[in-house]
């Protein structure tokens, strides 16, 4: 099977429960050229996790031994920079904040379409090529970035950072001083269309304020433009 997209032979963990999603996922994503594993519970999904090194994993919410927040976070705590993408039945905003706080990078409502996915999993791991030919570290105030290290650091203060945060930032200071709309980081990040009632963006925003911010109330490097966007401050 011949495929041209750039994460062929990338690995895949679906850590999902109910078997025609995992019979339709898997045809898709190996039809696209990517390996894939699968495993119906969240502590076979933690192992195979920590066996196999997957390169992304897709993350059932609802699972039958574990709450999928709990693997979410343990997930994370393991490894700070594989992608995580949340696959949730539950439309409510309050859950993919949740799941955001717990360390996943990107959420898709069921019933999703198997292309879009494709479609964000293909656009991570574009991003990931040109990760490594950028520059290591930058400022933001005293916060000394670096985006090998996916480490935010001040005098002995470390705090990591997820490849989403991440990248957000550094396309917020390639237009340091300037307004980025919330579309053109949605395109550019996440490569999905523009929507108003995606929040993807205004939930990363509120994360990285938490970390970079002395008062989230009173940001002074993520700025909020009104009626356009954000726009960085270093
Ligand atoms: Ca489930």
């Amino acid at each position: 099977m011949q495929s041209q997209t750039s994460g062929a032979g990338k690995k895949i963990l679906v850590i999902e429960d109910e078997p025609d999603i995992v019979r339709g996922l898997r045809d898709a994503l190996e039809f696209e050229g990517f390996q894939v594993e699968a495993r119906g519970s969240g502590g076979d999904g933690l192992e195979a996790a920590g066996e196999w090194g997957p390169d992304c994993v897709l993350l059932d919410l609802m699972l039958p031994d574990e709450n999928g927040y709990r693997v979410c976070e343990t997930l994370r705590a393991r490894d700070p920079i594989v992608p995580i993408i949340i696959l949730t039945a539950k439309a409510q905003e309050v859950d993919k904040v949740r799941g955001l706080e717990a360390g996943a990078d990107d959420y898709v409502t069921k019933p999703f379409s198997v292309a879009e996915l494709i479609a964000r999993i293909n656009a991570i791991f574009r991003r990931q090529a040109r990760l490594a030919s950028h520059e290591e570290t930058f400022l933001i105030g005293e916060w000394e970035i670096n985006s090998r290290k996916h480490t935010m650091r001040r005098g002995r203060i470390s705090k990591r950072l997820t490849f989403y945060e991440l990248e957000v930032l550094k396309l917020l200071r390639e237009r340091a001083e300037e307004p980025v709309t919330r579309d053109e980081l949605l395109e550019k990040i996440w490569g999905v269309a523009p929507s108003p009632t995606n929040r993807t963006v205004d939930n990363f925003i509120v994360k990285l304020r938490r970390k970079l911010e002395e008062d989230q109330k009173s940001p002074q490097h993520i700025l909020t433009v009104y009626g356009m966007g954000y726009k960085l401050v270093p």
